[in-house]
């Protein structure tokens, strides 16, 4: 919570646009999703992946019950996700989490090569 109240508060120096987007997630997206995405921030969930020579990224994100999940810009591998599909903005928790973790600029990112970085991508081997 400390590290996470602190990029927000550096953030806030730079203008107001952290408050603007948090309040405005919070009417677009809901308080509970919101919520539990800073939760995941907090608990340093988050990890960047990023290829070396393609720049390509993808992020993983630990959940409940240790499940790992798969963030790819528009896209999450949680049923959450799946369930929300038909909306406008499909979000779930580990999205947003991971969309604030690029905004206030927190995580960590582990660079890979190319043929390593595809593993990553498969979803079938997150959770094995
Ligand atoms: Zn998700």
């Amino acid at each position: 919570m400390h590290e996470l109240l602190e990029s927000l508060i550096e953030s806030l120096k730079g203008g107001i646009d952290v408050l603007n987007d948090l309040l405005a997630l919070d009417v677009l997206i809901g308080p509970e999703t919101l919520d539990r995405a800073i939760g995941l921030l907090e608990a340093d969930t988050i990890t960047r992946f990023e290829s070396q020579s393609s720049k390509r990224e993808c992020f993983h994100v630990k959940g409940d019950h240790h499940t790992t999940y798969l963030c790819v810009e528009d896209f999450c591998s949680c049923h959450g996700f799946a369930a929300r599909s038909d909306r406008i903005i499909p979000m779930c928790k580990h999205l947003l989490a991971v969309q604030l973790s690029i905004g206030l600029q927190v995580g960590r990112t582990v660079f890979l090569s190319d043929d390593i970085f595809g593993d990553m991508l498969d979803v079938n081997k997150l959770n094995n």
